[in-house]
């Protein structure tokens, strides 16, 4: 019943790809992905929890992205199929923010009526690409970012304008130029078109704000559930010195600032790194710092340097981290290691080089923030053997 109630709501599902919705049950799938996580880090951890799932595991993206192109001359914007660069025009999609849904079709049917022309992958030529959404699931705020291939923007102002008339919520609108031939779908260069460039979020108390190229988590009511879970694994007192490596908009080093002595963040993308210093401004917290670097050499260096942390946190992507910041980090001789992971491969990877230097895994808990699909995230607490 379930099954096919599921289905028939999601008349994509088995051309796009993105998803698995109706396939199975939630209360399965979540099943399943306890087990995926058992079988990667069983090893090296023998207490892995049941998975938090969602509440409610519907239209929890808040980033939702679209590509255009053309079908029998109509404009169209939607997801590529499955290992193909077909596209499939989505206008309804069971696990996106439905907001940003309407407005991916609006400017669908804007970019119409102005005539713009439509980017083409294998020509390199014309002008829209893509459109990313992102909304503050608790602010209510919303950034459209338009992606053209050229700076040039016909009819910029109008379609603005007209872009603002028909959705009163949006709050800023991007332009952003990415001339590559590249699956990237974010180019280096934004222009503001309307409003302040970036949006905020709240979560568990504090204002975030978020550029178009930042990081930020796609659930943000789980999110919560992960930020919460690596505060109460840390187990601060107020006194120590806690790093947060990956930190992005330094999301996770902000909710430890009120139990922590004193915390840094260590971040790649620089963009995300303005943010984070903003975020820390905006939030009055005034015992903790950002770094650009890369995780990996900043560990290392602070190795080299005979550095002390009590805590780190780490969240790399999906490739996991580095055999070397796993060594960097055991030789700063943190009490523990909170790993946040979204990938159970690497993380079984990376828990074995940890286990080498001492540090064992005592507890995990994974959390679904992509419901319907194959990914789970996992925070990991690791303590360094006595
Ligand atoms: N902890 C953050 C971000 C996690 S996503 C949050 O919860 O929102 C992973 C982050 O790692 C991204 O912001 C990415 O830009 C950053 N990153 C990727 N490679 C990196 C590297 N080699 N060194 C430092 N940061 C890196």
């Amino acid at each position: 019943m379930e099954k096919k109630e599921c289905v028939e709501k999601c008349p994509y599902v088995k051309k796009c790809g993105a998803c698995h919705i109706g396939e199975k049950s939630y209360a399965d799938e979540l099943a399943e992905k306890k087990k995926w996580v058992v079988e990667n880090i069983g090893k090296y951890c023998d207490r892995v929890n049941q998975v938090a799932g969602m509440y409610y595991p519907y239209h929890y993206r808040n980033k939702v992205h679209a590509v255009f192109g053309k079908r029998r001359e109509e404009v169209i914007a939607g997801t590529y199929a499955k290992g193909t660069h077909n596209i499939i025009p989505v206008n309804d999609c069971l696990i996106e923010d439905t907001q940003a849904s309407a407005i991916i079709q609006t400017v669908t049917e804007l970019i119409k009526a102005f005539r713009l022309w439509i980017y083409n992958e294998d020509t390199g030529r014309g002008l829209m690409r893509h459109i990313l959404v992102r909304k503050g699931a608790s602010t209510k705020q919303i950034m459209v970012v338009l992606v053209t291939a050229q700076p040039e923007f016909p009819h910029k102002n109008q379609f603005v304008e007209k872009l603002k008339a028909h959705h009163p919520e949006i709050t800023t609108i991007v332009q952003n130029i990415n001339g590559k031939q590249t699956t990237m779908v974010l180019g280096d260069r934004n222009k503001t078109l309307y409003g302040p460039g970036y949006i905020e979020d709240v979560l568990l108390g504090l204002r975030f704000r978020i550029s178009p190229g930042s990081f930020y988590q796609v659930n943000s009511e789980q999110t919560q559930v992960l930020y919460k879970k690596v505060v109460q694994a840390a187990g601060l007192t107020g006194t120590e010195t806690v790093i947060d490596t990956y930190c992005g908009i330094g999301t996770i080093g902000m909710c430890m600032h009120a139990k922590a002595g004193r915390v840094i963040g260590i971040e790649l993308n620089e963009q995300a790194v303005k943010d984070a210093r903003a975020n820390a401004r905006r939030n009055n917290l005034d015992h903790i710092c950002f770094i650009a670097a890369d995780a990996t050499e900043y560990m290392t260096r602070m190795s080299q340097n005979g550095g002390h942390a009590d805590v780190i946190v780490m969240d790399p992507p999906r490739s996991g981290s580095t055999e070397l910041f796993v060594k960097a980090a055991a030789s700063l001789r943190p009490r523990s290691v909170i790993y946040v992971s979204c990938n159970p491969e690497t993380l079984g990877r990376d828990l074995g080089w940890f286990a080498k230097e001492g540090y064992i895994a005592c507890e995990a808990w994974p959390i679904d923030m992509f419901s319907f699909t194959e990914h789970i995230e996992t925070c990991v607490l690791l303590s360094r053997q006595k």
